[in-house]
């Protein structure tokens, strides 16, 4: 930090994406991307001809891509505001839902920029402990007095909680806005957008990043009645209006138009979680009930920071998080049947070495 850095970040500790090694061709089940590229209709949609138009800036009212998404979802264009990633959208909620007068709350185990969020605006942030099988019990979250922030699926549990959990929480928050963000919603679990239709503290975020197998574009969503997104409207042309580039928003589009492939490559992630959920399980792991593009796995003699090095060691990454209440566990993505196939072959190896029992 240099001596011309704000002091109020003293306290900041920032995100810390996935790694990324370059050293070796790696099966890359860590960041939760999906491992199918982009529908033939995305990829002949950022054409020569559109990257020509570069010098041109986007439409800074996704106008398009707002409409294709407000018809796919049931909603009018003013319900949706299209960000660049969820966690772009994310930020502006702790911008715009919460200050001094309003703090917080989300479970302790969850999408870890929920925490950096609220320390970099000085948030009073609640931190609820999830229960010991690692669910969220909905009651900790009746009647808070602040903006509560929930990812369904949880991330990295997988766990799900219903339609109906989630409106208990809503009618007992009614003066506070309740984020419910479903970057996994995709992948087996029932979403809560309709929800929106009755309740004008929802918001709903969702992002192409996973099922839609955009990573990379960096574009989220978020669905709500017309109040709360004119008010991420507002920070967002408060800092940058032009958030999403011309390929993006273009990509966004075709893959909104390919739904169709986009519903099929989920379910062969649910095939492949099943395959892998069922494996591990022979093998003595024991996994949470993933509704998610990942599974949360721990074996009862190997550690997980060990798995996670000795996995690691032979060219398979998942993701350890060093956190006290989930050390044991890690969390592993769902790619193709071939890559979990790899990573069974690994699990197989690095149990055979240590001695123990199939
Ligand atoms: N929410 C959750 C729960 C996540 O796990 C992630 C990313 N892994 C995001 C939001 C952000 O996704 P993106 O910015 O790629 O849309």
């Amino acid at each position: 930090m240099s001596r011309y850095m704000s002091s109020r970040f003293d306290h900041l500790e920032e995100y810390v994406p996935g790694e990324q090694p370059r050293d070796m061709q790696y099966v890359k089940l860590n960041t939760n991307e999906s491992p199918f590229p982009p529908s033939k209709e995305v990829l002949k949609a950022l054409s020569p001809e559109e990257a020509s138009r570069l010098n041109l800036y986007p439409d800074p009212t996704a106008k398009g891509l707002k409409e294709r998404l407000a018809k796919r979802y049931g909603f009018e264009a003013e319900n949706i505001f299209v960000s660049n990633g969820s966690d772009d959208i994310l930020n502006f909620a702790f911008m715009a839902f919460c200050d001094d007068s309003c703090g917080v709350t989300y479970p302790k185990i969850s999408y870890g920029f929920y925490e950096v969020y609220a320390a970099l605006y000085s948030l009073d942030a609640r931190e609820v402990p999830l229960k010991e099988d690692f669910s969220i019990d909905i009651s900790d979250y009746f009647n808070v007095g602040r903006t509560v922030v929930i990812a369904n699926p949880n991330a990295p549990t997988g766990l799900l909680l219903s339609k109906e959990d989630i409106r208990k929480i809503l009618d007992s928050n009614r003066d506070n806005v309740v984020l419910i963000d479903e970057a996994y919603i995709d992948f087996g679990g029932e979403s809560c957008v309709e929800l929106v239709h009755e309740y004008d503290n929802l918001l709903v975020v969702r992002t192409f990043s996973k099922s839609r197998c955009l990573a990379g574009a960096r574009l989220g969503f978020a669905i709500a009645q017309k109040g709360l997104i004119s008010d991420l409207e507002k920070i967002k042309f408060s800092t940058n209006p032009y958030n999403i580039n011309r390929l993006s928003l273009l990509a966004g589009e075709a893959a909104i138009d390919s739904d169709s492939y986009y519903t099929e490559r989920a379910k062969d992630i649910i095939s492949a979680r099943e395959y892998t959920v069922a494996e591990l399980k022979k093998r003595n792991f024991t996994m949470t009930d993933s509704y998610a593009n990942f599974i949360f796995a721990k074996h009862e003699d190997v550690s997980g920071n060990d798995l996670y090095l000795e996995l690691k060691a032979r060219g398979v990454l998942v993701r350890h998080f060093s956190k006290a209440e989930i050390a044991d566990y890690n969390r592993i993505t769902i790619g193709t049947k071939e890559q979990m196939t790899a990573l069974i072959n690994a699990v197989d190896d690095i149990l055979e070495k240590k001695g123990c029992a199939k």
